[in-house]
């Protein structure tokens, strides 16, 4: 059977998990004809990823799906670290609900309701039951025919088939870990709904309340392990129904490459980390974001050079966020002595507030990154009268001033404008007129306004 869409299709996306419908949307919206090829015949229906921040909850906002993200998830209040009797060594709790994203800092939710959701906005663009079997350039081969398309988002995953197939090597961060994973339904089995990391040199393990009755465990292990067995020494487990055990491997990798001409990787299949931090699928909603609009605005007529900022920006953050989970990873290994060292900064003063405010690295500098204050940073957002302060910068990169609603920012930085990116990033700020007009050129340039 020949591919009814062969012929027009300006980007192609391989594979729909979250990544691939994510960056789907985000074209879509701007316009772009899209279409996503995936070999499942139907959703993955079992939980995997559990938490996002609130950085990346502004990219499903951009998607148009944070109301009902927001239905369907609930906020996290913070992390406890548990001893392996089950004392609780350190507790950082949140007091408040919302950070600077303009929501809950940390979002628990599953992840084949999240994905709903976003078919909810690109079904209609999903090809099911297709398996890409070569790429040459633009030229996607599939088990169904051909398709040529301008531009090819590889969002096939971990074992990415087109990584392999351009030849794309990674570089590796990190020795490789086996979790088993146990998802359990039960009542009350937790009883705080923060995440719990056991600090444990012989076993490992997290465990939380992701939403309504469904909890979490993981656990290290060396080789098969009973799940049962694991449980019993934290909750009664003929009172649970367990919904699924399995053996995950976790790599550190990022690859050396995440472009070959027309073909860019995308979400695992450009980089994986251990989920400690839960920041895997983050990443690669942030990769979508950074992507998507500069592909947009190069499909418009744009410079195709901004696309080589893509791997530049995106590549030095995730190694950074990798790393951030091994020293995660380093904790959860500790024995008695590195226990005690962690309790005592624990109580530090400032410490358990540091530990919660969340907020990810700088961009480096680059072509659209400034060597000003705040660039490479995220703006704020907040709730406007009129709505999201996000919503009211639109989909194009725009210069906001002193007498916007951006001037108490501002000020604070010691600045009189900003040109903020459509993924929300500062492309740069501006001290002077001079600079403050330098600034909207360059937003015109890049199809934006003031
Ligand atoms: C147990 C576990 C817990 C996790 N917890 C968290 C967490 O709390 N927070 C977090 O942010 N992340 C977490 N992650 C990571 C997160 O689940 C992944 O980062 C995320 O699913 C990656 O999304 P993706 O779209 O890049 O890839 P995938 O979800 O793997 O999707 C790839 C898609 O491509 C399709 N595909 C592959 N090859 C082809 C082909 N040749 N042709 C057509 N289609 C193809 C596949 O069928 C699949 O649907 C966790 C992961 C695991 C395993």
């Amino acid at each position: 059977m020949v591919v009814r869409y062969t012929g027009d299709v300006r980007v192609v996306v391989i594979g729909a998990g979250p990544v691939g419908l994510v960056v789907a949307a985000l074209l879509g919206r701007r316009g772009v004809d899209v279409r996503v090829l995936e070999r499942h015949a139907a959703p993955y229906p079992l939980p995997r990823a559990v938490h996002l921040d609130g950085e990346v909850l502004r990219v499903l906002q951009d998607v148009g799906v944070l109301g009902r993200f927001q239905a369907v998830s609930r906020g996290m209040p913070g992390l406890r670290l548990v001893e392996p009797r089950g004392r609780v060594l350190a507790e950082f709790a949140r007091d408040s609900a919302v950070g600077a994203n303009g929501v809950a800092e940390s979002s628990m939710f599953e992840q084949p309701a999240l994905e709903r959701l976003l078919l909810d906005e690109v079904g209609d663009r999903v090809e099911w039951g297709v398996t890409v079997t070569g790429v040459d350039g633009p030229t996607v081969q599939t088990d169904r025919g051909e398709i040529r398309a301008e531009y090819v988002l590889a969002c096939d995953g971990a074992d990415s088939f087109v990584r392999r197939e351009l030849g794309i090597t990674s570089r590796v961060l990190g020795r490789p870990q086996q979790w088993l994973v146990v998802d359990v339904r039960g009542d009350g089995v937790v009883d705080w709904g923060g995440v719990h990391q056991v600090c444990d040199r012989r076993r490992p393990a997290t465990f939380m309340r992701v939403v309504g009755d469904h909890y979490r465990w993981e656990f290290r292990v060396d080789g098969p392990a009973d799940p049962r067995t694991l449980l019993a020494r934290w909750t009664p487990v003929d009172d649970i129904e367990i919904i699924r055990a399995a053996t995950y491997t976790f790599r550190s990798r990022v690859a050396e490459r995440w472009r070959r001409g027309p073909v860019f990787l995308l979400g695992d299949a450009a980089h994986e980390g251990p989920p400690f931090i839960g920041q895997g699928l983050g990443a690669g909603l942030r990769d979508a974001h950074n992507l998507a609009w500069k592909l947009a605005l190069v499909l418009d007529g744009g410079d195709p050079g901004i696309l080589d900022t893509y791997q530049t920006e995106r590549a030095p953050h995730v190694t950074r966020m990798i790393r951030a989970a091994h020293i995660v990873g380093w904790a959860l290994s500790a024995g008695p002595v590195r226990r005690s060292v962690i309790g005592a900064a624990a109580r530090l003063p400032g410490i358990p507030t540091a530990a919660l405010r969340f907020s990810s690295p700088a961009l480096d500098p680059g072509r659209l990154v400034r060597r000003t204050p705040l660039a490479g940073t995220l703006c704020p957002q907040w709730r406007t009268a009129d709505g999201w302060s996000d919503d009211l910068l639109g989909p194009h990169p725009t210069v906001v001033d002193l007498d916007s609603p951006y001037a108490e920012w501002l000020r604070g930085a010691g600045v009189q404008a900003a040109l903020i990116r459509p993924d929300r990033i500062v492309l740069g700020t501006a001290k002077s007129t001079t600079d403050t007009i330098r600034l909207s050129e360059i937003a015109t340039a890049l199809g934006g306004h003031d």
